[in-house]
């Protein structure tokens, strides 16, 4: 829609404009496994990518292919792919993209799962530097001659971090180095890595996208900025045509048609569902965040606060500047001797769970669960304190939110 240009009018009136048979304003839901053809030469043209068509849903649906082309309508990429999790989107594009001998650059503030991830591409023979992404010189001492991508989360979660994306933008551009950015915990309505040269997006669609706690999901889109021509690993067969196009069809062969982490038809239909309100939900989590951030800043049993739209925050002014708004996420540290489990369990109206971006306002003390494995050495050099609580804000009414935390901290004995 050309003269649409607001990111919910867009996203609310997509799935009408794909053509589908009897002009229904959703997509349907095509649960059928295998696609037929009236000849033999239609399914052999969709084979061999002469015609496009979908054969077996391991690799596509209608209704998966109407969330694809959302979702790179809200990222403003050329194309997306979906899978069943953010992991799987994750560990498929990687392993998809990646060989033995191969060397790639993560933040050291990432998602736990992801870091855990990364550990285990050492037993494949990828090396992985983690640095401090804040600083683009890190990254750019990181580099090696066999360095083929960059990782990096938009703002990471606990310690709400916000990496150089502008500067690492450039650098990769400069040097031919594919820059990958996990966009979940801003979205595409805060943010648009497109805008600091990013050439694949990630999105954990089981957050903010989808939002309501659901369903699962994943995406990897990309922006098009990428020249896969100059990237060593794309298989013979799916140098075709168009070199923006290499990366993207060979993480479809490799990750979703091999690897096989396919999100269902199902799920594809709730998660667009949910995204219809993106921006309603997170322009009310964010204001309620920064609401939460400003009385948590201000209490006596606080030692710290960590949210990028405090002015106090490290990276304020890039949040300022690149982000729509300064994101639901926060974590704070309880002065000693207060205890986390004694607050959290203190708050009827502050779910004990991991997760984040739903509805409901969720959290949990960071060192004794999503963080336990990795010991305290590395809790430490992430900044994760024993007294850490990170908080998903949900979309509650302020005034209840507020008093929840406002009370039990006045309760809270040492
Ligand atoms: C949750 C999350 C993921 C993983 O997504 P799942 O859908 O839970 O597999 C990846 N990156 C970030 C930043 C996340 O918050």
């Amino acid at each position: 829609m050309s003269k649409v240009k607001g990111f919910t009018s867009r996203i609310v009136h997509h799935d009408r404009l794909q053509g589908f048979a009897d002009g229904p304003v959703h997509a349907p839901i095509y649960n059928s496994v295998p696609y037929s053809y009236a000849t033999t030469e239609g399914l052999v043209e969709v084979f061999q990518g002469r015609a496009s068509g979908h054969a077996y849903a391991r690799q596509s649906t209608p209704t998966t292919d109407s969330l694809q082309s959302l979702i790179s309508e809200a990222e403003q990429g050329i194309a997306t792919l979906v899978f069943a999790t953010g992991m799987a989107a994750i560990s498929g594009t990687l392993l998809a993209l990646l060989q033995r001998g191969d060397h790639m650059i993560a933040s050291r503030f990432l998602f736990g799962n992801t870091h855990s991830l990364l550990s285990t591409l050492a037993n494949f023979g990828i090396e992985v530097t983690l640095v401090d992404a804040t600083d683009c010189a890190h990254v750019r001492a990181a580099q090696q001659g066999n360095t083929r991508l960059v990782f990096v989360e938009t703002i990471a979660n606990p310690g709400t971090q916000i990496a150089s994306l502008d500067e690492i933008g450039q650098w990769c551009a400069q040097q031919n180095v594919l820059f990958m950015v996990d966009n979940t915990i801003t979205s595409p309505y805060l943010f648009n890595p497109k805008s600091v040269q990013a050439g694949l997006v990630i999105n954990s669609l089981s957050k903010y996208f989808g939002g309501h706690g659901t369903v699962l999901g994943g995406a990897i889109t990309d922006t098009g900025l990428f020249d896969w021509s100059h990237y060593p690993n794309i298989f013979p067969a799916y140098q075709q045509g168009d070199a923006h196009k290499w990366g993207l069809t060979q993480i479809k062969k490799k990750a979703l048609r091999d690897m096989g982490g396919t999100l269902s038809s199902d799920g594809a239909y709730q998660l667009a569902v949910g995204a219809e309100t993106i921006a309603l939900r997170m322009d009310r989590q964010c204001a309620n965040a920064a609401a939460l951030a400003n009385l948590l800043a201000q209490h006596e049993k606080v030692e710290a606060v960590y949210y990028p739209g405090l002015a106090s925050h490290p990276q304020h002014d890039r949040a300022r500047r690149w982000f729509r708004s300064f994101g639901a996420i926060l974590s704070f540290d309880l002065k000693a001797p207060y205890d986390c489990a004694a607050l959290l369990d203190d708050m009827a109206l502050v779910i004990n769970a991991t997760h984040l971006g739903d509805n409901r306002t969720l959290a949990l003390p960071m060192a004794s669960t999503i963080f336990y494995e990795m010991g305290p050495e590395n809790r430490a050099a992430l900044g994760i304190g024993d007294r850490m609580i990170r908080c998903s804000v949900g979309i509650e009414d302020p005034e209840d939110i507020l008093s929840c935390f406002a009370e039990a901290l006045a309760r809270l004995t040492p």
